[in-house]
């Protein structure tokens, strides 16, 4: 058989080989049916135990989701539980099975589509992942009142390719022995994929041929880091992934063994390393990995999934929750962003160019309704001093003084009512734009910290949407200059004697820990998987060295010429250098 490789986007990390389980949730094409009236009643009465079987079902997938993703990721479930008790839904099709003598299957396809229409056609990518839900709960009704099923365990392990997969589908088929997602499509924030990475499952997504170039066990490797796929592979390939893999093995477990150590350069130089933290049962994984603090709570997680937003007590104890399971390190809370590539169902609002919209810090000043109370929130939280609020999508320095005005109104507000927090809060700026990077200085000198979100930088300076699947290959963290723009921040915030913080996706890279390391950062932010590797990074670091990596990265033209320079300095310092991680 011909070895065939395919090329997606990275979603969850490591790499995972196996037989293939092709997944396969797509509904049968179906024609509209007539009923006469006697069979009305019994149509109607097909309907209620559909769709009570339906509820049946999500109430189990939704306790599943709660005990692996937390009670965030169990909210799709409830939104779509929620929509099955409504008894207009049922009232609905009633009318439309009686009104227009259609049969159960033909009235449910008919009173979804109303409301699955209108968003599937929707410009926003998280819109669309809604309508996805929708889609998703009539066809269980659909299946439920055909009495069929789909696959919901299997034995043994498998990869599981599919064109796409629904939260509720990634959700059942984890309970099996999965052994890495593959899919046609999907984004970046589906369910699927934020399952995959909570359960350290490698993932990747938009391998457009995926689903049609594999055959139900075929052998399969998947490379969650590089976003590759392998189908049928040769023996070599078979014996090179191997290899990989076992040494890659080696090295976690080896990693384990400097959780409880310092990242400390072995020339004494200290870096903070902090989590990114998206749902609160990363915890404990941040805390056994030896985090000194949160760097990022992304508070929008909260929002996903529902329909409206969580008021100032729920927040409170949430923020509360974390801050006291983090004491005595800091937890950094980032004010929602909201806009862009983050809809949420309370914000639908639609505009032509969202990335340059109303997005993040814009949007909280304007709504304050939503920006006191979560101001609020996190003031309240911070009672025993170890909370710091990030202020994300930040252009202007009157962003910050308007927020600073806000956070003294909050605080007089809160002393006027004798609750205790922390009066001296620190409030930090992301550095996302490359606006706000060129006022860096300015922005330090009003800000408590700098936090460089290189996520939306590197989206930003060079123009590539980081969600297209169709620029991924233009997305470059290692641009130039971005880094460029980098060191430049670094030394603004240092001028006005900021500690600056890196959390987007280049801090958690290993490869790119001596040159941020060299260019001087303060902090690293990082996602709990890459904590260990990172810290290892710094541990065999000299902070010499590291300058010297920086300075000449610093003359480097392209990013393809940045990665081989690092690569290479990386290959020759790890063959002369004792590691603690070999
Ligand atoms: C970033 O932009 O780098 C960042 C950390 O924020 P987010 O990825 O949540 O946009
Ligand atoms: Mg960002």
């Amino acid at each position: 058989m011909l070895e065939i490789q395919l090329q997606g986007i990275p979603a969850s990390p490591g790499i995972a080989m196996g037989p293939v389980l092709c997944f396969n949730n797509k509904e049968p094409e179906r024609e509209q049916s007539s009923i006469s009236k006697e069979d009305v009643s019994a149509e109607v009465a097909r309907v209620e135990d559909a769709l009570k079987k339906s509820e049946h079902e999500l109430q189990k997938i939704k306790r599943t989701a709660m005990q692996r993703l937390g009670v965030a990721g169990s909210m799709i479930f409830e939104a779509q539980v929620m929509m099955l008790l409504d008894p207009s839904l049922l009232h609905a099709i009633t009318q439309t099975i009686e009104s227009q003598l259609l049969d159960a299957e033909s009235a449910v396809t008919k009173e979804f589509a109303r409301m699955e229409t209108p968003l599937l056609t929707a410009k926003d990518s998280l819109l669309r992942e809604r309508a996805g839900d929708i889609v998703d709960l009539r066809q269980r009704v659909i299946r439920n009142l055909q009495h069929e099923h789909i696959l919901s365990r299997f034995e043994g392990e498998a990869v599981i390719v599919a064109e796409k997969l629904s939260p509720a589908d990634a959700v059942v088929l984890s309970k099996s022995h999965v052994l890495a997602f593959v899919m046609d499509g999907g984004g970046l924030t589906s369910h699927a994929v934020i399952l995959a990475r909570s359960l350290n499952i490698p993932a990747v997504i938009g391998v457009r041929s995926a689903s049609v170039s594999s055959e139900h066990g075929s052998y399969i490797i998947v490379d969650g880091d590089a976003g590759s796929v392998v189908i049928n592979p040769s023996e070599e390939t078979k014996k090179l992934y191997n290899e990989k893999l076992n040494r890659m093995r080696i090295f976690s477990e080896r990693l384990s063994s400097i959780a409880s150590l310092p990242a400390t350069t072995f020339d004494n130089r200290h870096i903070t390393l902090a989590a990114n933290l998206d749902r609160e049962t990363e915890i404990p994984i941040a805390r056994r990995a030896g985090a000194e603090g949160i760097g990022l709570v992304r508070s929008e997680t909260m929002l996903l999934h529902r329909s409206d937003i969580p008021g100032e007590q729920e927040q409170y104890v949430y923020y509360k929750t974390l801050a006291e399971r983090m004491h005595p390190h800091w937890v950094t809370i980032r004010v929602f962003d909201i806009g862009a590539d983050k809809i949420i169902a309370a914000f639908p609002e639609q505009e032509q160019n969202p990335a340059l919209g109303n997005r993040g810090i814009r949007l909280l000043l304007e709504n304050e309704n939503i920006f006191i109370p979560q101001m609020r929130a996190i003031i309240r939280a911070s009672l025993h001093r170890n909370v710091r609020i990030l202020l994300p999508m930040v252009s202007s320095l009157e962003e910050v003084w308007q927020v600073r005005e806000t956070s003294e109104c909050v605080k007089r507000e809160l002393r006027a009512e004798g609750e205790l927090f922390d009066e001296h809060i620190p409030i930090g700026v992301m550095i996302e734009v490359p606006s706000a990077a060129l006022i860096a200085r300015d922005l330090a000198n009003e800000a408590d910290f700098l936090s460089i979100g290189t996520n939306d930088l590197t989206q930003y300076t060079l123009a590539v949407d980081r969600t297209n699947e169709n620029t991924a290959n233009l997305y470059e963290e290692f641009h130039p200059a971005v880094i460029r723009l980098i060191k430049e921040i670094i030394d603004a915030g240092h001028r006005e004697e900021a500690i600056v913080s890196v959390c987007g996706e280049l801090a958690g890279n290993p490869l790119a820990t001596v040159l941020l390391v060299g260019l001087g950062v303060d902090e690293l932010s990082v996602a709990t998987p890459r904590l260990l590797p990172v810290k290892n990074a710094i541990r065999n670091l000299a902070m010499s060295d590291a300058e010297r990596v920086a300075r000449a990265v610093l003359t480097l033209h392209t990013a393809s010429d940045v990665r081989a320079f690092l690569n290479n300095w990386r290959s020759e310092h790890e063959a002369r250098m004792p590691t603690d991680v070999e």
